[in-house]
């Protein structure tokens, strides 16, 4: 028994690690064409066979849980099932070409690239759009640079970014690390933004108030137009958040309702799975006035076809060549595909679907009318333990504990890619968790391939390989 099946109950699911199974020395090849020094005379690998390694990865995968397993309606990250057809696009040969080719041989690639800038820019309610970021944090981190330079390029010095207690902790983040103060703006009483607390926040030193709308909790925020106001009459600029675009698209543009710069998740919104770190892509759209910032290269149009160019005054690069292409290419399919009628539905559903499973479980609801998601409390008992127990009935729980202000939150996002059946599925597993006796519910889980895992440690010292564990022995 080595230290893992230790630390697994008896009970748990213990899956090997290959080198577990067999630790084989295979010999290598000593014909090898390479000088001496870059090669060895042995190779610790697992000699296993062929159906030994497809069943160890099987099983992972079903010790795992992922939204092709069933809903996963984790708010604010919007889980959605992403139609399989962009994922034979992204594999097309034809599209798997280096970037360093010419302008000229890649012509294709860069059409693609251009429409899904149209696309996201028309989306937005934005003059133009940048598709380098590689994800979410890495759109605001973009969009805060080139706030920035617009300030910096007027001779503009500002110090400070406003960002609602309710945001994303990204925004803090991307906020202090293009070098601001953060001013935090605590959440009204409703839910939404304090139009006084926000008039006494703004000064001569706001840069931007970063929002997303609908904010965490679901809730519109119908200020807009006057937040947008008290923002712009300050000096400052509007970035909008726009990771949950899903409440939004086809009815409404945060460029219409006065943002001046915004990212998108297209992991979240456009048709790319996400989570576990895998890739994503954060574009970022402006309006005019910040056009000559944004990052090198973009892909503009000529009278001869596409080629790259270099915004005047650009914050530079922020990622190899124009982005995560694969991430990019599914987004393009994703939104051709739909169409603006399917986007608009995509939206209504996404919307219908979080108030009908919203009716269908028996918990306190304390902020509406919600939109795309909404926060749901667990009252008296612990958020995160009915989340545990909600893994016993076969479900992927919502996001716990967040935002802070409401108390026990379990913010929940269906989605539009679940059906009717699913989502009482789902509400018949919200209404178990909270009907268990105290017991089964600070227990759990029970049923799970491994039950309660120290999730800090998990996350603050992850042992990426079976080398880093060797390693600690
Ligand atoms: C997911 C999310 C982000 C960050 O996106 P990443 O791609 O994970 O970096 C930012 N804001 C909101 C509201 C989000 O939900």
């Amino acid at each position: 028994m080595n230290h893992d099946q230790a630390r697994y109950g008896d009970d748990e699911r213990y899956e090997p690690l290959l080198s577990e199974k067999d630790t084989t020395s295979v010999d290598v090849d000593e014909q090898s064409p390479l000088p001496d020094d870059l090669t060895r005379d042995s190779l610790e690998l697992p000699g296993l066979s062929e159906p030994e390694i497809a069943r160890h990865y099987t099983r992972l995968s079903q010790m795992n849980w992922s939204v092709e397993s069933g809903p996963y309606p984790l708010g604010s990250c919007t889980m959605k099932y992403n139609p399989s057809f962009t994922e034979d696009v992204a594999a097309d040969p034809n599209g798997a070409v280096h970037p360093d080719r010419s302008e000229a041989s890649l012509q294709g690639t860069l059409e693609v690239l251009h429409g899904l800038q149209d696309y996201l820019a028309r989306i937005g309610g934005m003059d133009a759009v940048t598709l380098q970021p590689p994800a979410g944090a890495a759109g605001e981190f973009t969009g805060i640079l080139v706030a920035k330079a617009y300030h910096e390029s007027r001779d503009d010095d500002r110090s400070e970014v406003i960002v609602p207690a309710s945001a994303h902790g990204t925004n803090f983040a991307s906020a202090a690390m293009a070098g601001y103060d953060v001013v935090e703006l605590p959440s009204g009483e409703d839910g939404r933004v304090d139009l006084d607390a926000l008039e006494a926040a703004v000064s001569e030193d706001t840069a931007a108030l970063m929002l997303t709308n609908p904010n965490t909790v679901g809730l519109f925020e119908r200020d807009i137009v006057e937040i947008a106001d008290i923002v712009h009459d300050a000096g400052g600029l509007l970035y909008y958040d726009g990771a949950n675009l899903n409440a939004l698209l086809g009815r409404a543009r945060p460029g219409d309702m006065g943002f001046d710069v915004m990212h998108y998740n297209v992991h979240k919104t456009f048709a790319t799975p996400h989570g576990g770190g895998g890739p994503g892509a954060g574009p970022v759209g402006v309006v005019d006035d910040l056009v000559e910032f944004l990052p090198s290269p973009r892909v503009c149009e000529t009278e001869s076809g596409y080629e790259l160019c270099e915004p005047d005054q650009t914050i530079g690069k922020v990622h190899g060549y124009q982005g995560n292409w694969l991430v990019l290419v599914k987004a393009y399919a994703y939104i051709a595909r739909l169409g603006d009628e399917g986007l608009e539905d995509a939206s209504a559903k996404a919307v219908l679907n979080a108030n009908y499973l919203a009716e269908q479980i028996d918990y306190e609801i304390p902020y509406g009318p919600f939109h795309h998601e909404f926060a749901a409390t667990a009252g008296d008992r612990d958020a995160a333990d009915v989340a545990k127990r909600m893994l016993d009935y076969g479900v992927h729980p919502p996001t716990t504990k967040w935002p802070e202000f409401v108390p026990e939150a379990m913010l929940t996002e269906p989605t539009e890619a679940e059906s009717r059946a699913s989502l009482d599925d789902l509400a018949a597993a919200f209404n178990a968790a909270m009907a268990d006796s105290i017991e089964d519910v600070e227990s759990a889980p029970s049923k799970t391939t491994a039950r309660r895992i120290d999730q800090a440690a998990a996350a603050r010292n992850p042992r990426l390989s079976w080398q880093a564990l060797g390693d600690e022995e």
